[in-house]
């Protein structure tokens, strides 16, 4: 009796799995037809100057406008476009259509494109972005790579010569998430980064107790000392702007500016002061 039951209990868990397989596929083959569909599509939020607010940057912020589930986070589907390795394809369509909107914004306006760890592994990215470059006609100097910390942390033997390259290309390399890796201040001896964000759930702390002001603190005058901008990412009060500014962050990017947009829809000289409300709705 009892084990019978437990055949059928197995049977039944072995195709609750087949579902899960079953699923997981269909979704990755959805997502492959994702960008011959066009159904990928960037937003983007602007980084501003803490001293000003005007936007000195957009940062692209990749969605798949899924038919079925409508608009889907990247936290949704790049991981399994990691997996897939169809970062590789998609991310070269996110680097060349960032520089193409760039184009028509006023010069003086950067464009931050995330850089998958999976690309630096297999996608020859170098190349990628040089040809992004080339295609497009977007000067060098308006384009800003954000490569998270954890890019620095993978299994494989890591090739510190891809980010010189990449600055030798006259793009800018920015560190993304700075605080979530370990060991992070070690990475600036080995790369000067043109540029730190530093990551949201430090900007989250930096009114409470801990230790979280100060960290952000010895960041900011660290990156000034090395003659680099600090960006403060995730600013949602008031509040945390003037602590972050006043920490020594020189940009800020978050919620109380601007949500991230589609690209007909940006604003380059808002300050964030009067959409604040309409923003945050
Ligand atoms: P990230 O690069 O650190 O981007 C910042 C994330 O924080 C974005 O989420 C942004 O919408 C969100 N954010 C900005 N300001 C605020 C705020 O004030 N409050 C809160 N709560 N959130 C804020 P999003 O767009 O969902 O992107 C999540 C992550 O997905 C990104 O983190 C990045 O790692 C990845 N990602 C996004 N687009 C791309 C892409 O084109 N390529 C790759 N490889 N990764 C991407
Ligand atoms: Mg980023
Ligand atoms: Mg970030
Ligand atoms: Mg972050």
């Amino acid at each position: 009796k009892v084990k019978s039951e437990g055949r059928r209990g197995f049977r039944f868990f072995e195709s609750e799995m087949d579902e899960e397989v079953r699923s997981r596929r269909a979704f990755e083959a959805d997502l492959m037809a994702a960008l011959s569909r066009g159904e990928l599509e960037l937003h983007y939020q602007p980084i501003v100057a803490a001293s000003t607010r005007e936007p000195v940057s957009f940062e692209a912020l990749v969605r798949w406008n899924h038919p079925g589930a409508g608009l889907l986070s990247p936290d949704r589907f790049i991981p399994i476009a990691e997996d897939t390795g169809l970062i590789v394809p998609i991310g070269r369509w996110i680097l060349r259509k960032a520089c193409s909107d760039a184009m028509s914004w006023p010069a003086h306006i950067k464009v931050a494109v995330n850089i998958s760890p999976v690309q630096f592994r297999t996608g020859d990215i170098v190349d990628v972005v040089a040809s992004a470059l080339r295609e497009t006609g977007l000067e060098p100097g308006r384009l800003e790579l954000e490569i998270t910390e954890s890019v620095l942390l993978q299994k494989y033997d890591w090739d510190f010569s891809l980010l010189h390259r990449l600055r030798d290309l006259g793009v800018a390399v920015v560190l993304d998430d700075f605080g979530t890796g370990y060991s992070s201040l070690g990475y600036l001896k080995e790369f000067r980064f043109s540029k730190i964000k530093i990551d949201r759930s430090f900007v989250a702390e930096v009114s409470g107790a801990g230790d979280s002001g100060a960290i952000v603190c010895a960041v900011a005058g660290l990156a000034r000392t090395m003659g680099i901008d600090t960006t403060a990412e995730g600013i949602e009060t008031e509040e945390q702007l003037q602590l972050l500014r006043v920490a020594g962050c020189t940009q800020m990017q978050g919620y109380l500016f601007a949500k991230p947009r589609p690209v007909g829809a940006l604003d380059f000289k808002t300050t964030g002061i009067r959409r604040r409300h309409r923003a945050t709705a």
